[in-house]
């Protein structure tokens, strides 16, 4: 499965001639808390749970292996007794009796060993950032973040060196916690609808093609004024508040929340 990496340490050494020079970087504590999240990532990677919770499949129509999960399998397999090989060495100290290089986990705990001369290593930077490549692609597989919704740029007024401006951070609803949004810029919190209010200050009722742009511009949200008109017809759309039977005109905040939990729940499909 996974094509043995073959070693290049001079290749290697002249690319990360620049990386190594970087200050303050503490390597053992960094590369330590990377092969952690590997090694916990491991059994999930094998078995990864979807990104929505409450997608349920039944036993029968359990989707097959996941590719992206697959590939990282291998990648790290042969990425780890690639380290361990480049290692063994230069690394006199070390004591790989018993290893094998076809053992993942055992490559990752030997390397966790040894950090301490990792650290000091002329490669150390190198195995870093691979590991820590790894553990970020892991972690998004084994615990992938639950479906969320842009509701637009937070309203919120701060003071920034004395001058009050919008807050202006993108605020994500995320679906598992739809009661409480909170801002990551301001720290704001507040529900869905109590954002929206604040998003949306311009209350006057529009028609379903201007809210194409409206969608778009506020929730991110693309969708063409004929899928609106789909939905409306089918009864899905809240009712209108005025206009004509041929333009009929939306509470925007209505047809808003609509949309949010219509895209919420196809992005959880
Ligand atoms: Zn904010």
């Amino acid at each position: 499965m996974s094509s043995r990496r073959t070693i290049d340490l001079r290749a290697i050494q002249a690319s990360t001639a620049t990386a190594t020079a970087a200050p303050h970087r503490n390597l053992e504590a960094e590369v330590t808390r990377h092969l952690a999240v590997i090694r916990g990532a491991w059994p999930r990677l094998h078995n990864p749970p979807h990104a929505n919770a409450t997608t349920r499949h039944p036993p029968a129509s359990r989707p097959p292996m996941r590719t992206d999960a697959l590939s990282l399998i291998a990648e790290i397999s042969r990425d780890l007794a690639f380290w361990v090989q480049a290692l063994i060495q230069d690394d006199t100290d070390g004591d790989p009796r018993g290893l094998s290089l076809d053992d993942a986990m055992g490559c990752a705990r030997y390397l966790a060993g040894r950090v301490g001369f990792i650290a000091e290593w002329t490669y150390g930077n190198r195995l870093a950032t691979e590991m820590h490549d790894h553990a970020r692609a892991a972690r998004g597989i084994a615990w992938p973040r639950p479906p969320s919704i842009l509701l637009g740029e937070c309203t919120n007024r701060v003071s920034v060196d004395g001058t009050v401006v919008p807050c202006g951070t993108q605020v994500r609803a995320h679906m598992e916690t739809p009661g409480r949004v909170t801002c990551r810029g301001c720290g704001k919190s507040d529900t869905i609808d109590g954002w929206m209010l604040a998003i949306v200050a311009d209350q006057r009722p529009v028609t379903l093609p201007q809210l194409v742009p409206l969608l778009h511009k506020r929730l991110g949200i693309v969708v063409s004024a004929r899928t609106l008109q789909r939905m409306y017809r089918a009864g899905q759309l809240c009712a209108p508040i005025g206009g004509t039977r041929d333009a009929p005109t939306f509470d925007r905040r209505d047809v808003y929340a609509v949309v949010i939990s219509h895209t919420a729940r196809e992005k959880g499909a």
